[in-house]
């Protein structure tokens, strides 16, 4: 995996000091949001053993693995945008993250979610999600996948 380069999670930092460590399993996540971003990062860099391993136990299925690398193979992340997190903290024993991912299979789309995770001896998993409704940008607002130009007529 590429590392040395910002974390696609959009934090900021780089990806080996962000979700590089949880998703090598250097450590693991210690907050549901942390963990929630560092699962977001391991579909950019299709960590698919990650995203099993941290999938509640109680919530896998036996075509997950194909599930994920087709849609893997098919997707490309844009960006992530959290919006609000409730509990999920060192403390909690459950935690929610409502998020937005883009991506784009070829047409731009989002996944807005309420996520629910739970700690279980010391580690976070996912356990599911809530769809939510898309929020778009305002036309004239610049578009969600990074170009620089208005939402209106970016992929239009
Ligand atoms: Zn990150
Ligand atoms: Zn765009």
């Amino acid at each position: 995996m590429a590392m040395a380069s910002l974390c696609p999670c959009g934090s900021g930092g780089a990806v080996e000091a962000c979700c590089g460590r949880y998703v090598l399993g250097a450590a693991h996540a210690p907050t549901a949001e942390a963990l929630m971003r560092s699962r977001y990062t391991a579909f950019v860099l299709g960590e698919v053993d990650y995203l099993i391993a941290t999938h509640h136990p109680t919530q896998r299925h036996p075509n997950e693995r194909q599930q994920l690398v087709k849609s893997l193979e098919n997707t490309d992340w844009l960006g992530l945008r959290v919006l609000k997190t409730q509990q999920g903290q060192g403390e909690d024993r459950q935690g929610q993250v409502e998020f937005i991912a883009y991506y784009q299979d070829p047409k731009p789309g989002q996944i807005h979610e309420r996520s629910r995770f739970v700690k279980q001896r010391d580690r976070w998993f996912y356990v599911d999600g809530d769809p939510l409704p898309p929020i778009l940008p305002r036309p004239k607002e610049p578009c969600w996948c990074g170009s620089g130009k208005r939402y209106k007529g970016c992929h239009g």
